[in-house]
């Protein structure tokens, strides 16, 4: 370790914790010995970790670069700016506020900015594939605010463009908002802009799980289109586990003043410095090609699970989700996630659009290619993964000792190998 930095020093906290950093080389086994498909997860880079492991952690900053509560702002000053800059850069975008310190709170932040208590949203529905802070009755977003929300249309399964403008009209949202948690295909911006200035309304988009994407160049932006855009740095984007919101100029100082201090104290400077690492990675044609790659191998998993009766709802997909119904394999969700886990699996059950079981068993699985595609796998590698899950799910058991949860685990085992995660160095 060179001698000018402090941190991430695994000797001394073995030496000195060694139950919790047995959990530190635990988690690392497990992301290193099984195959992580849930959608919203990557593996950042260790420069990003070293950012997160360092004393810029300590500082106090309140307020903006050159405009701080505290004094000795100086060093994470420069931090904070370089995130902004090139997170605008990155997104073209004309401002960046880069300290929510999640997708959450950046969201709650946009509704601090642009909504008082009791005006009303219009947004996707949790159930066909929105996001929990998008007007749920269990988030603050419900309680606090009027939450109208469009589903998909029965039979494309899809967004229903339609519906959202029938609604739209209607209620005359302050915000209209688009994302989600759980939608395959790419979102008709234009059609959205189009929507909120018929009615006067501001134009969200919550790009937490496809920004990834955008920042690569494999699927189209939502900030020319957009009045906020607000993400996780997290997922596709393979960041520190944070958030941002990048906006126009117009609504610059509404967004800043509702992050801080409107909802949030202290900003987190090593995270700032993480994400500054980031967005210079996302910046990177191997970054880009990284992109195009999630996007193909999304595909041919979701066509693959399908040619194992395991339907991806909408046909398939366009970005690095699918979502599958299992109801012609007659699985639930909740068995098919058993089923995977036990054979060194990790995805998630998920309500497919007009399911019919409750959220907590669900029809379906949500698959995403963000973690195996950073591990180094391709085309010929998801065939396989599709062939593994199918037969996990239909054939399986949540028992880890049942012959099948041991049979897919081998080949997992061998597969993993070969594309390893976090590889160990060529000396270990
Ligand atoms: C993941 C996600 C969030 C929340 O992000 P957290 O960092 O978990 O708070 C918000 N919106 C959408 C659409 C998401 O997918």
């Amino acid at each position: 370790m060179s001698d000018t930095f402090y941190g991430s020093d695994f000797e001394a906290l073995e030496a000195f914790d060694p139950e919790i950093s047995s959990v530190l080389t635990g988690e690392l086994d497990r992301l290193r010995g099984g195959l992580q498909l849930i959608a919203s997860e990557n593996f950042s880079s260790p420069e990003v970790l070293t950012a997160l492991g360092s004393t810029l952690s300590n500082k106090y900053a309140e307020g903006y670069p050159g405009r701080r509560y505290y004094g000795g702002c100086s060093e994470v000053d420069k931090a904070e700016s370089l995130a902004i800059e090139r997170c605008k850069s990155l997104f073209g975008a004309d401002h960046a506020n880069v300290q929510p310190h999640s997708g959450a709170s950046a969201n709650q932040a946009v509704y601090g900015a642009f909504l008082k208590p009791g005006e009303t949203i219009l947004a996707m529905s949790l159930p066909h594939g929105g996001h929990l802070t998008h007007g749920t009755k269990v988030s603050f977003s419900g309680k606090w605010f009027d939450a109208v929300h469009y589903g998909v249309d029965k039979d494309s399964e899809d967004i229903d463009y339609d519906e959202v403008e029938r609604l739209a009209k209607e209620h005359r949202p302050k915000v209209l908002l688009a994302g989600g948690s759980a939608i395959p295909r790419l979102i008709d911006f234009a059609r959205f802009r189009a929507i909120a200035d018929e009615v006067g309304a501001i134009f969200w988009v919550d790009a937490a799980h496809f920004i990834g994407l955008v920042a690569g160049g494999a699927i189209p932006s939502p900030v020319p289109y957009a009045d906020v855009v607000s993400f996780t740095t997290h997922k596709v984007l393979r960041g520190p586990r944070s958030g941002a919101i990048v906006c126009t100029e117009q609504h610059r100082a509404a967004i800043d003043k509702a992050v801080f201090p409107m909802m949030q104290g202290g900003p987190q400077m090593h995270t700032i410095a993480a994400k500054a690492v980031n967005f210079k990675e996302c910046a990177t044609p191997e970054y880009a090609a990284y992109t195009r790659q999630v996007v193909a191998n999304a595909k041919v998993l979701a066509q693959g699970l399908g040619e194992h009766g395991i339907r991806p709802t909408t046909g398939g997909t366009d970005t690095h989700l699918s979502l599958h119904d299992l109801q012609g394999v007659l699985v639930t969700g909740v068995d098919a996630e058993a089923r995977c886990d036990a054979a060194g699996i990790t995805l998630n059950k998920n309500a497919i659009p007009f399911d019919p079981q409750k959220p907590n068993i669900a029809s379906g699985i949500r698959v995403g290619t963000p973690c195996v595609t950073t591990q180094g796998m391709g085309e010929e590698q998801m065939r396989t993964i599709a062939g593994l899950i199918a037969r996990a799910v239909v054939d399986g058991d949540a028992d880890p000792e049942h012959p099948v949860s041991r049979e897919v685990r081998a080949q997992v085992t061998d597969l993993v190998e070969a594309f390893p995660a976090y590889p160990r160095p060529a000396s270990a």
